[in-house]
C-alpha cells in the first residue's frame, strides 16, 4: 500500500477489520479463562528449583520488596546505592528473574532491544550478546544484579505474601507469608509484574485429557528434552503435540517445536502480526565506541522519545517499535501547519498503520508456501490492537513438514477430550498439549497480587480502588503510608519498554525512603489532595493508549468488553511518557517531594 491508497480501499480494510473483530467478540470476556487453583494448581508448580526448608522470619527490616523481577531488582539496587542496606526481597520463584525465571520455554527472547530493556547494564558492566537477548542471558543478568547489589543476602525465595497490614502505632507493615513468616518492615514496595499469573482457556473437557500437558511458563523439559538455551527437544521426536494459542510466546516456541515434533498442531484463534526481527550479535568493538559514561540513560531516553511520539532527531535502536512512530511522524511532518488538526493526525496514524499492516501481511505470502495457511496467518487489525510480534522463524515453521496450522476462524478450541483437541469441527489426537494461553491481565491488582493491603484504619487497597486505581505518580497511595508501587500505570505507562518505567520508579522510591530516613521520619504518605490532583490530571488526557473497542479482542482492550469507569484510570501522563519522566526527574531533584507528607 502507498499513500495513494484510495478511500475505497481504506473502507474495505476498515470493514474487514470490523468483521474479523466481530467474529471474536464474546460475552464472557475475561471470564472465558480459568484460574489455576484446585485441580489445576499443579500447573503452577516450580519445575526449575527445589523448595528448601527454612525457619520462618519474625524480624524487622527497613524495606521489604514484594517481587524479585526487574522491579524489585532495580528498586533494591537504587536503595542500596542510596545507602539503605536493609532490603529484603520476597519472591514466589526460586530465584530472582520474575517473568524470566518462569518463562524458560525454548526460544524465549525479549522483543525490546537489550540495550534499553536490560536494566543496570552500565552499573554492572555487562554488554548484551545480542541486539535482542534470549531468556537465559536475561535471567543471568537478573542474578548478576542480585549479586552486584548484595540483594541475595536477605532475600526470601519460594515465598508468597498472604497478608500485608499497616501498624499505625508502630509505623510499620506486618508481612505474613505462606512460609509462616510474620516479619515487619518500615517500608514496603511491590513489583508484582503485570503478567505473572498463568491462565488456561476455560475449554470444556480441559480436565479430561489423558496425555501430558503444561503451560509455557512452566516448560516441562523433563518431557520434551532440550533446554532453555535451544538444545533440540529430542523427547518430542515421536510425539504429536498441540500448541494452543498464537501470541508472543507461541511465536517464539513454535519454531523449536516444529523442528522437534513428529506432528505439531498449532491451534489459532487470532493470528499475531509478525514483523521482521533482524537480530544480530553485538560487536564488542562497536560497543566500546558507544558505551561512554551515561550511555544507557541516553539510549533509554532516545528509545522512549522515538517510540512514545517525541521528536528525537536520531533513532539509536531503529527497530519495529520505533518504525511505527517513525512512519507516523513523517506523515505528520508532511501536513501543512494550517491543516494540522486532530482529524488530520488520526488519519495520518491510520494511513501509517494500513501501510505497515499491508507489509506484514505481504510478508506472510512471501514466506509461507501453502496459500491457505498463508491466508489464515494474516492479521486483520491495526498493529497496536494486539501485542506486535517480531520473528524470523515463526512463519517459516509452517513450511516444515509435519507442522500444521489449525485455524479456527476466531472460534478457538471448542473442546478437549481424553485423546486430544477439538477445533474447527475435528478432533486432533495428540500426546501432549502445550498451553500458550497467556496470563491474567485486566483483573484487579489485589487479585493478581494474591493479597490485599490493609492500610490505615483497616481500609483495604481494593476498597480504596473500588472505583478504579488512585495514586500519586503511579507510586504512592493515600491511606497506605510507607507503601510504594512499581509499575507503569498512572506513571509513564510506556508499554514498549516496561523496565524504563520500573527504573524511574526505583529511583523515586530510593529518593523518598532516603529522605525519610535522613530526616528521622517514621511515615511518608501522599495527601488526599495530591492524589486527587494527580488523578484529575490523568483524566485530562485522551484516555487509554491501548484498548480501542474497535480492536479485535485481547488483553489490550479488556477482551473487547467495556472496561467501565475503572478502565478510564488505566492511563499514563496526559502528555506522554517523556513528559512523565521529565516531570518526575524534576520532582525528585527539587527535594521538596511536593504532595508527600513526611511525619515523625
Ligand atoms: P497471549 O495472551 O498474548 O496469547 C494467548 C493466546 O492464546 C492468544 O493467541 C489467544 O487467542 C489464545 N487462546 C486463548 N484461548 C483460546 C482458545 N480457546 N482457543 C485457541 N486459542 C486461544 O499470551 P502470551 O503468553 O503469548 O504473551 C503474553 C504477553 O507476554 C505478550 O503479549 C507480551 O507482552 C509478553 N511476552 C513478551 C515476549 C517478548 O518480549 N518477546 C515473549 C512472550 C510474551 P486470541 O488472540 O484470540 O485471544
Amino acid at each position: 500500500m502507498t499513500d495513494a491508497f484510495d478511500e475505497a480501499g481504506k473502507q474495505a480494510l476498515r470493514r474487514k477489520y470490523r468483521e474479523e473483530r466481530d467474529k471474536r467478540l464474546r460475552p464472557d470476556g475475561n471470564d472465558q479463562y480459568i484460574r489455576l487453583t484446585g485441580r489445576f494448581a499443579h500447573y503452577l508448580d516450580d519445575p526449575y528449583t527445589p523448595v528448601t526448608e527454612r525457619d520462618p522470619k519474625t524480624d524487622h527490616v527497613t524495606v521489604a520488596f514484594i517481587g524479585g523481577g526487574f522491579a524489585g531488582l532495580v528498586t533494591g539496587a537504587r536503595l542500596k546505592e542510596a545507602g539503605v542496606e536493609d532490603v529484603r526481597i520476597v519472591e514466589k520463584g526460586g530465584d530472582f528473574g520474575g517473568t524470566w525465571y518462569w518463562n524458560r520455554y525454548p526460544g524465549a527472547q525479549c522483543d525490546t532491544a537489550s540495550f534499553v530493556y536490560m536494566p543496570l547494564l552500565e552499573e554492572t558492566g555487562h554488554m548484551p550478546s545480542e541486539k535482542y537477548a534470549h531468556g537465559p542471558e536475561i535471567l543471568e543478568h537478573c542474578r548478576r544484579i542480585g549479586k552486584h547489589y548484595g540483594l541475595y543476602d536477605n532475600a526470601l525465595f519460594h515465598t508468597e505474601v498472604l497478608d500485608l497490614t499497616w501498624d499505625e502505632r508502630r509505623s510499620r507493615w506486618t508481612i505474613r507469608t505462606n512460609r509462616g513468616d510474620a516479619f515487619t518492615a518500615q517500608f514496603v514496595a511491590m513489583g508484582i509484574g503485570p503478567l505473572h499469573v498463568p491462565k488456561l482457556p476455560g475449554i470444556p473437557g480441559i480436565d479430561d485429557f489423558a496425555g501430558h500437558s503444561f503451560h509455557t511458563s512452566r516448560w516441562d523439559y523433563a518431557y520434551t528434552g532440550g533446554d532453555p538455551t535451544g538444545a533440540p527437544l529430542d523427547g518430542l521426536a515421536d510425539k504429536r503435540v498441540a500448541v494452543i494459542g498464537t501470541g508472543a510466546t507461541a511465536v517464539q516456541c513454535v519454531p523449536h517445536l516444529a523442528r522437534a515434533c513428529k506432528e505439531l498442531y498449532v491451534f489459532q484463534r487470532t493470528p499475531s502480526s509478525v514483523d521482521v526481527r533482524d537480530n544480530h550479535p553485538i560487536d564488542p568493538e562497536w560497543f566500546a565506541t558507544i558505551a561512554t559514561p551515561g550511555w544507557q540513560q541516553r539510549w533509554l531516553e532516545n528509545f522512549t522519545a522515538n517510540q512514545a511520539g517525541g521528536l528525537a532527531d536520531d533513532d539509536l535502536v531503529m527497530d519495529g517499535w520505533t518504525d511505527i512512530a517513525r512512519r507516523y511522524r513523517s506523515r505528520i511532518r508532511a501536513i501543512p501547519p494550517e491543516e494540522l488538526n486532530q482529524a488530520a493526525m488520526l488519519a495520518a496514524f491510520e494511513d501509517a498503520d494500513f501501510e505497515k499492516m499491508e507489509e506484514i501481511r505481504a510478508r506472510v505470502d512471501s514466506v509461507v508456501r501453502d496459500p491457505e495457511t498463508a491466508r489464515a496467518l494474516k492479521a486483520w487489525y491495526r498493529q497496536l490492537c494486539k501485542r506486535p510480534c517480531f520473528h524470523d522463524e515463526y512463519l517459516q515453521a509452517f513450511n516444515v513438514p509435519g507442522t500444521h496450522l489449525v485455524d479456527t476462524d476466531g472460534e478457538g478450541v471448542t473442546r478437549i477430550t481424553e485423546r486430544g483437541v477439538v477445533a474447527a469441527g475435528r478432533e486432533y489426537e495428540v500426546d501432549c498439549i502445550i498451553y500458550a494461553s497467556g496470563f491474567e491481565v485486566g483483573t484487579d491488582y489485589t487479585r493478581r497480587a494474591g493479597y490485599d493491603l490493609v492500610g490505615r484504619d483497616g481500609v483495604t487497597l481494593s476498597e480504596h480502588w473500588a472505583d478504579g486505581m488512585r495514586t500519586l505518580h503511579g507510586i504512592h497511595v493515600h491511606g497506605f503510608p510507607n507503601a510504594f508501587l512499581v509499575q507503569p500505570t498512572q506513571g509513564a505507562n510506556l508499554i514498549s519498554n516496561i523496565p524504563h518505567n520500573l527504573t524511574e520508579a526505583g529511583r523515586t522510591i530510593a529518593a523518598v525512603v532516603k529522605h525519610a530516613l535522613d530526616h528521622g521520619n517514621a511515615q511518608v504518605e501522599p495527601s488526599k489532595e495530591a492524589e486527587d490532583g494527580w488523578v484529575e490530571l490523568l483524566l485530562t488526557g485522551a484516555g487509554p493508549l491501548l484498548g480501542s473497542p474497535d480492536c479485535t479482542p485481547g488483553y489490550y482492550n479488556n477482551e473487547g468488553q467495556d472496561p467501565g469507569r475503572k478502565g478510564r484510570l488505566n492511563v499514563g501522563h496526559p502528555h506522554g511518557a517523556m513528559a512523565y519522566f521529565a516531570y518526575i526527574d524534576g520532582w525528585r531533584r527539587s527535594g521538596d517531594f511536593t504532595g508527600l507528607q513526611f511525619r515523625s
